[in-house]
């Protein structure tokens, strides 16, 4: 595998700059279109799947994270508040606490449930500067989140059906799961006193019903509750979290959410915490190294690549362009020919755009492997490879 941060800098996908800070990378133009294409990508999966979108603010008031104990368990990884009007702002620390005031923003049924609330929102983390790198360790997140409100019988079949989700995503990004972890709590204060046993009973069930082998590891947890970590590794083997599922009872009581049931009665909620890919910046780090910056046709900043042997193909080589809708494609005019495809090598298509094509109208592809489709009319063309670069 190779390493991102290089490899990230060499393909013009991000950077950084000391006056910005260190764990506050800048994503290039075409860092921009994967991420897009990927955040893309998991709001229609997410869609597909029943999850409703929201957005929510990266601040909150301190008082927020009183409530939901991010401020009594949580405050080493947290910005200073900041002093407003005398008011104290935070930089949220994660998304639950918005998300849980979204459920509560009305009353709610048990007709409802489970209720899927899912957003890509920014968060932040006070990561000490030496551990800082890339793409892996940022101070500014952006996650991929979700919150499902359920009821307790629906719990289960709510974590299976994210675990799925999960691996289905990974199957179309091409990243392999190095291990499933169950992660518990340890010692010391970091953890709320709740439901450890019942919640951590449920992610057994859960791995076991997905038939999943996993490793249980204590001091892992969330501060509120145990989760299933799907980890992933880097390529010098260095493993991290990804994607995540989380059983929480605390917040829904911090929070004092309720719904009322067929019975008539007011009745608590279980939170299901979930995500698919995990911060969109460490998704990206690992899908450079994994592909090695040859991105599936879908994810590739440039889709297709037109090479005019001479200045004479090259009104039709712009002409081709416009006819390329959707598609991202460019034109790459000057050089040798060779020069230009071995530039163009992570690029999934390219076309080289001889006197014969352009008298006859067609293209002739090459593929990234060295192979080519046989030279065909335009049109017909950029609509295989449209097709061919859909997103799963
Ligand atoms: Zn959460």
């Amino acid at each position: 595998m190779h390493d991102h941060r290089k490899l990230g800098r060499e393909l013009g996908l991000f950077g950084t700059d000391p006056l910005i800070g260190a764990g506050l990378p800048y994503w290039l133009p075409d860092g921009a279109l994967v991420r897009h294409a990927l955040e893309e990508y998991v709001r229609d999966l997410e869609r597909r799947a029943g999850y409703r979108h929201v957005h929510s603010p990266v601040l909150g008031k301190r008082e927020l994270y009183e409530i939901s104990g991010h401020w009594s368990h949580y405050r080493d990884e947290m910005y200073p508040p900041m002093d407003v009007g005398g008011e104290q702002l935070v930089l949220r620390p994660s998304l639950c606490p918005h998300h849980a005031l979204i459920y509560r923003s009305r009353g709610r049924s048990h007709r409802e449930l489970p209720l899927r609330i899912a957003e890509l929102g920014g968060m932040y983390r006070a990561e000490l500067s030496g551990v800082l790198g890339g793409l892996s360790r940022v101070r500014a997140i952006q996650l991929n989140d979700a919150h499902v409100f359920c009821t307790l019988d629906q719990v289960e079949d709510e974590a299976v059906a994210a675990l799925a989700l999960i691996r289905r995503a990974y199957d179309a990004l091409g990243i392999s799961v190095a291990r499933y972890r169950l992660s518990l709590a340890g010692a010391g204060g970091k953890y709320v006193a709740g439901e450890w046993d019942r919640a951590t009973g449920i992610l057994r069930s859960v791995l076991d019903r997905s038939g999943l082998a996993y490793d249980a590891a204590e001091g892992e947890a969330a501060f509120y509750g145990p989760k299933i970590d799907v980890q992933i590794a880097d390529g010098a083997g260095r493993e991290s979290t990804l994607s995540t599922v989380q059983v929480d009872f605390h917040q829904p009581a911090r929070f004092g959410l309720e719904y009322v049931g067929p019975d008539g009665a007011k009745h608590r909620p279980v939170m299901v915490h979930r995500s698919i890919i995990g911060s969109v910046e460490r998704a990206v780090a690992q899908l450079i190294e994994v592909h090695g910056g040859a991105f599936p046709a879908w994810l590739a900043p440039v889709q297709l690549r037109l090479l005019p042997v001479s200045a004479a193909e090259l009104p039709y080589a712009r002409e081709i362009l416009e006819r390329c809708g959707d598609l991202r494609a460019e034109v790459a005019p000057d050089g040798s020919l060779g020069a230009r495809i071995r530039d163009g090598r992570l690029v999934p298509y390219q076309a080289v755009l001889g006197p014969r094509e352009a008298a006859a109208g067609q293209l002739s592809v090459r593929l990234r492997d060295g192979s080519r489709l046989a030279a065909a009319p335009a049109d017909a063309v950029l609509a295989r490879i449209g097709a061919d670069v859909r997103q799963p």
